[in-house]
């Protein structure tokens, strides 16, 4: 069947999150040895990570939000090491840009072009991107985040709400994601094709279903799907 739209992951499918996200963590701890230095003292990067993790375990419903995950660390460790707690917020927003300040992988921006230019592509991501803070946001015809639809990938419904946004059956949308499981079999669940982004070239895990496509890359991926997308 005709593709008719692409929802497309974003964090190691666009750009490798976990540098992004260590470059982050060091800014900001950088940021309160000189705001809030009692705090950056009791809570280096590891220490602060822990602290995240613990609270988190504490507080399911909010498993999705990295965001509200990162506010509550933030204002807990300002607090318990007596600093200002108001500093939370300035202190996100350091992070926030750093986080948005990624490395694509080479050849992303001209297959975005190359796909965007075929079929509409929508954002679904489990994390906290912002197109357009990272200067791709025309690509995309909308964006869905775990954070605002409220449950993670793979639950079907955040793949179904992206279909039903794109005005279109399950079966005419390939989602594009890294992650066997969170992508690939959470766009299968919900009666999506799917296509694996296998950049390490691994062994596809013993999983009951197989990917649609799998490619190297996403410029591998819009080469391999010329003739399959809506003309
Ligand atoms: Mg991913």
């Amino acid at each position: 069947m005709t593709i008719r739209a692409i929802t497309l992951d974003l964090d190691d499918t666009l750009w490798p999150i976990w540098p992004t996200i260590a470059r982050a963590e060091r800014a900001l701890h950088d940021w309160l040895v000189e705001r809030a230095p009692r705090t950056a003292e009791r809570f280096p990067v590891a220490a602060m990570r822990a602290l995240r993790e613990t609270l988190v375990v504490e507080r399911p419903a909010i498993s999705h939000d990295f965001i509200a995950q990162r506010r509550l660390t933030l204002e807990s460790a300002l607090q318990s090491s007596g600093d200002d707690v108001a500093l939370a917020e300035p202190a996100l927003e350091l992070f926030t840009e750093q986080r948005n300040t990624v490395d694509l992988y080479p050849g992303v921006l001209a297959a975005l072009e190359r796909l965007a230019a075929r079929v509409p592509i929508a954002a679904l991501t489990n994390g906290t991107a912002d197109l357009a803070r990272i200067g791709i946001r025309q690509h995309f015809v909308f964006q869905i985040g775990a954070r605002d639809h409220g449950v993670a990938k793979p639950d079907v419904s955040i793949f179904l709400s992206a279909c039903e946004r794109l005005g279109l059956a399950p079966g005419q949308v390939l989602h594009v994601g890294d992650d066997p499981e969170l992508d690939v079999l959470g766009a299968h669940r919900a009666g999506l094709r799917s296509a694996w982004i296998n950049r390490e070239a691994l062994a596809w895990p013993s999983h009951p279903v197989d990917p649609d496509f799998i490619a190297r890359d996403l410029d591998e991926l819009a080469l391999r799907l010329e003739h399959e997308l809506a003309p």
